[in-house]
């Protein structure tokens, strides 16, 4: 599962051949917080030592892999009624995601990728610098502890998309502050 998140291929090795297979995908995995899935927070009656047992059971290194985490509470009828109301149409997403892709698209020409997902990590940080101010954030949090190497770039990644998003030309702080903050599973 590594590889194929990390390089966007599978490889079988035997005594005569390596076979490569492409395998670009995007994960979305989910999991319940507790084993009795209660439909009701309030409702739970899992101890804190059972959570923690039962949240560990996803790998570290699987995690450290995953660039964006979240929490979700059960949607009231209110925030349901609100979205049917008011939620914006897929065609409208999509026209916002197709218009970051062209400016990532642009700052990559002549490259050998086509999204900040495919760039390798050395050469994100050499080709693409954001500013020192923008880099505050996530040097702070690897300083600390609450960001690994690995997660470095994947926030890095998610930074570039955000701004992408926001027709920004570079990551300003708050892309790499927010894009910490997906990574590590409490977005504000
Ligand atoms: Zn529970």
């Amino acid at each position: 599962m590594r590889q194929p998140m990390e390089q966007g291929e599978v490889s079988i090795d035997r005594t005569e051949v390596t076979i490569r297979f492409p395998a670009l995908f995007t994960l979305v995995m989910a999991a319940n917080p507790c084993p009795c899935a209660a439909a009701k927070v309030i409702q739970c009656r899992c101890s804190p030592a059972v959570r923690a047992r039962y949240l560990s059971r996803i790998s570290g290194p699987l995690l450290d892999r995953v660039d964006l985490k979240l929490s979700l509470a059960p949607a009231t009828r209110a925030e349901l009624r609100y979205d049917l109301e008011n939620a914006e149409s897929t065609a409208e997403v999509a026209a916002r995601v197709l218009e970051a892709r062209e400016r990532s698209l642009k700052r990559m020409a002549g490259l050998p990728w086509r999204s900040n997902s495919e760039v390798p990590g050395p050469e994100l940080r050499r080709l693409f610098p954001p500013p020192p101010e923008s880099l505050l954030p996530l040097e702070a949090a690897l300083q600390s502890g609450t960001l690994s190497a690995r997660g470095m770039d994947r926030a890095l990644r998610t930074a570039w998309t955000l701004a992408d998003l926001s027709s920004r030309d570079t990551p300003a702080p708050w892309d790499t502050a927010e894009a910490l903050a997906l990574w590590q599973g409490h977005p504000t």
